[in-house]
C-alpha cells in the first residue's frame, strides 16, 4: 500500500448522508463552491487520477507531479477537515472512473471544469444526470461581462473586456475613475534589465513523503515523458501555496511592471511572479490575488500591470476559447480542421519513436488546427531538449522550459511563438508543444495564447496583429545577443526570417492599419536583401528540419554589389 494510500485510509469516513462531489484538477480548493460554505462533516469528494489522461500527450515530468502531488495534498487536507474523500485510479477517459461511483453514491456534483478537454468527457455523465454541474465560482467574469466589453464582434478585444472589468468590479478605481487616472501603464512597463536591481531567487520548498512517492512513481510510470521532476521547485500544500504568493508579494510585485518584458540569461523569472501554475489549478485563488495586490502600498504601474494580467488577459482568454469552442467555430465560418487525435507535439521526430498512446472510444479529439497564415512546416527539433540551433536566444529559452516546465510571458511570446511563426510551423504543433512542455498549460488558456496571439493562426480575431518581430526587439529587451554567434545587427538570421515573413504574407497584411508602416518599409527594401530574407528562410528551415546548427559560415552570401 501507498504512503498517500495509508495516510488517506487514515481518515476514512462513511459514505452516507453527504453530498458527493467530483474535484477535477482545476479545482483544488475549499475557499470556493460548497466546500468553502458547508460543513465538511455534509460532504465527500471524489478526486480522480488518470494515468491514461497524462498519457494522452508527452507532458513535462514537472506538470504532472504538479497535479498529483497537489491533488494528493489537497485530499488529505479535506480528508482532516472531516470531509470524505474517495480517490479512484482512472484507465480511461475520466467518465470511465465516475460511472461507478455515481451508481454507489448517487448524483455527483461537479463544478464546470476550465479545460474543455475534460468538459467533453464528461459530457455523456452530464446528460444522463449522473453527473450534476454548477458554476465554475473561481472566475472573476462570466459570458455577461464579455458580451457586455464587447460592442458586436469579433473581433474581440482585451482592452475593451480589462476597462469593463474594473468597473465592474471597483479594482483599481477611485469616484468612478481609474487610479493614476489611465487603465493601462503599459506602455511604461517596457523597460529592458541591465542587471539591476537584483532579481529574487525563486523560492525552494521542503518536499515531504507524499511528494516524494509522487515523484518516484512519475519516474516509473512514466518514464518515457520528457523532462525532470524537480520537487525543490514544486509548491505541493496550501502552506506551499501560500509561501509562493508571500515571495511573490514581497519579491516581485514592487518591480513586476517595469521590467514585465525584460528578458535575461541571469535571470528565468525576473520579477514575474511564477502563479500561474497554481492559479489554474485554483491552489491560489484570482480573486486573492487581485484583491491582494489592490491592497498593496506598491507603484502604480505596477499594481494596475499585474491586475491587467490576471483581470484581464486570463479572463478574456477564456471567455474566447468558450465563444469559439476552442477555435473550432471561428465567426467567418472558416471551419478549422479538427485534429482527430492529440498531436505528440514532434516528441517522435525528437525520440524517432512513436509515442505510446491508448486511444478509448469517445475520446475528446485533439483539437482545432487553424492556420490564417497557412503555415505547414513542423517545428524544428530544436525546441526539445539536447538539440541547440544556434540561436542563442532560442536555445537559451527552450533550455529553461526543458528545466522548469515554465518560463514567463515575453520569453513565450516573442522568442518561442515569434520563431516558430517566422519558420512557418503548424500552429497547432506548436500549441500541443507548448500545451506538453508547460506546467500552466491546458486548452482553455494554451490554445487562446498560441493559437490567436502567438502565432496569428485565427487572424484579427483577438490581436490586432501579428507578434513578430526581428533580432532589434531581442537585443532591445535581452542580454541574450552577446553570447550569440551572430550579430544581431549585421548576421542573426531572424532579422531575416522577419522581412521574409512581411515579404510572403504582405497581401493578407496590407488591409492591417498596424501594419501599414512596417510594410511601407517592406515596399523600399532592397530587392537583393528581399532575395536574401528568402534565402536565408530557407537556409534556416532546412538547417533546423535537419536538426542540425546554424553558424554564420554557413549563412547564404549576400552579395550586394
Ligand atoms: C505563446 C504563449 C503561451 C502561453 N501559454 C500559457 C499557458 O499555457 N498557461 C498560462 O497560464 N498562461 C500562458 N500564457 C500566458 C503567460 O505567459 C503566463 O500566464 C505567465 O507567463 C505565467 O507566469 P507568471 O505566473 O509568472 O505570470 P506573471 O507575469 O507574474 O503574471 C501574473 C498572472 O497573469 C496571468 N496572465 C498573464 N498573461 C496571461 C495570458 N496571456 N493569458 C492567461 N493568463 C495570463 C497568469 O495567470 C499569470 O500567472 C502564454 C503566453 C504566450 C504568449
Ligand atoms: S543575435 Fe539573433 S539569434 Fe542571436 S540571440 Fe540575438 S536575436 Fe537571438
Amino acid at each position: 500500500m501507498s504512503i498517500f494510500s495509508r495516510l488517506i485510509e487514515q481518515y476514512h469516513q462513511e459514505p452516507t448522508d453527504r453530498r458527493w462531489l467530483f474535484i477535477p484538477y482545476d479545482q483544488l480548493s475549499d475557499e470556493f463552491g460548497r466546500l468553502s460554505r458547508e460543513h465538511p462533516s455534509d460532504l465527500g469528494i471524489v478526486l480522480v487520477e488518470n494515468p491514461w489522461k497524462a498519457n494522452r500527450r508527452p507532458y513535462h515530468r514537472q506538470k504532472l507531479a504538479l497535479i498529483l502531488t497537489n491533488g494528493r495534498h489537497f485530499a488529505l487536507e479535506q480528508a482532516r477537515r472531516g470531509v470524505a474523500v474517495r480517490c479512484v485510479v482512472a484507465e480511461g477517459p475520466y467518465r470511465t472512473a465516475l460511472e461507478p461511483l455515481i451508481d454507489e453514491l448517487g448524483p455527483i456534483e461537479v463544478m464546470r471544469p476550465a479545460e474543455r478537454e475534460l468538459r467533453d468527457d464528461l459530457r455523456p455523465l452530464v446528460d444522463s444526470g449522473g453527473l450534476v454541474e454548477t458554476a465554475h465560482e473561481g472566475w472573476l467574469s462570466g459570458p455577461e461581462d464579455f458580451a457586455a466589453s464587447q460592442k458586436s464582434g469579433p473581433p474581440w478585444r482585451m482592452d475593451a473586456f480589462y476597462r469593463h472589468m474594473r468597473r465592474r468590479t471597483g479594482l483599481l478605481m477611485r469616484d468612478g475613475k481609474p487610479i493614476g487616472d489611465k487603465f493601462s501603464f503599459d506602455a511604461e512597463n517596457r523597460k529592458s534589465w541591465p542587471g539591476a536591481p537584483p532579481a529574487p531567487a525563486p523560492p525552494v520548498f521542503e518536499p515531504d513523503e507524499i511528494s516524494r512517492e509522487v515523484a518516484a512513481l512519475i519516474e516509473r510510470r512514466f518514464p518515457h515523458h520528457p523532462g525532470d521532476v524537480d520537487l525543490t521547485s514544486l509548491p505541493a500544500t496550501a502552506n506551499d501555496a501560500d509561501h509562493l504568493w508571500s515571495w511573490a508579494r514581497d519579491h516581485c510585485l514592487p518591480l513586476f511592471g517595469p521590467y514585465e518584458d525584460a528578458m535575461s540569461v541571469r535571470s528565468r523569472g525576473l520579477f514575474h511572479t511564477r502563479i500561474s501554475g497554481l492559479l489554474n489549478i485554483h491552489r491560489l485563488l484570482p480573486a486573492r490575488v487581485v484583491a491582494d495586490v489592490a491592497e498593496m502600498d506598491l507603484p502604480t504601474a505596477s499594481k494596475e500591470g499585474f491586475v491587467r494580467q490576471v483581470l484581464g488577459w486570463r479572463e478574456f482568454v477564456r471567455h474566447v476559447h468558450e465563444r469559439t469552442d476552442g477555435f473550432r467555430s471561428l465567426p467567418d465560418a472558416r471551419s478549422p480542421r479538427i485534429a482527430a487525435t492529440p498531436g505528440d507535439a514532434g516528441w517522435s521526430c525528437w525520440t524517432g519513436q512513436g509515442w505510446p498512446r491508448t486511444a478509448a472510444p469517445g475520446e475528446p479529439d485533439g483539437g482545432a488546427c487553424p492556420s490564417s497564415l497557412g503555415a505547414d512546416h513542423s517545428l524544428p527539433v530544436g525546441f526539445w531538449p539536447g538539440n541547440p540551433t544556434g540561436l542563442a536566444c532560442l536555445d537559451h529559452v527552450v533550455d529553461d522550459v526543458w528545466t522548469e516546465a515554465w518560463s514567463h510571458h515575453i520569453t513565450r511570446l516573442m522568442v518561442l511563438a515569434n520563431i516558430a511563426t517566422l519558420l512557418e510551423v503548424k500552429p497547432r504543433q506548436l500549441t500541443d508543444w507548448f500545451w506538453v512542455a508547460y506546467l500552466d498549460a491546458y486548452d482553455w488558456v494554451v490554445e487562446p495564447n498560441v493559437l490567436a496571439m502567438g502565432s496569428y493562426a485565427v487572424g484579427p480575431l483577438m490581436t490586432t496583429k501579428p507578434y513578430v518581430s526581428g533580432a532589434a526587439y531581442i537585443d532591445r529587451m535581452s542580454d541574450y545577443c552577446g553570447p550569440c554567434a551572430f550579430d544581431p545587427k549585421q548576421s542573426c538570421p531572424i532579422t531575416n526570417l522577419y522581412w521574409a515573413f512581411l515579404a510572403r504574407h504582405r497581401g493578407v497584411l496590407a488591409d492591417n492599419p498596424r501594419m501599414r508602416l512596417i510594410l511601407a518599409s517592406l515596399g523600399k527594401r532592397d530587392r537583393k536583401r528581399i532575395d536574401e530574407d528568402r534565402a536565408v528562410f530557407v537556409w534556416v528551415s532546412q538547417t533546423l528540419a535537419e536538426g542540425a546548427r546554424l553558424l554564420p559560415e554557413d549563412r547564404p552570401e549576400v552579395d550586394r554589389a
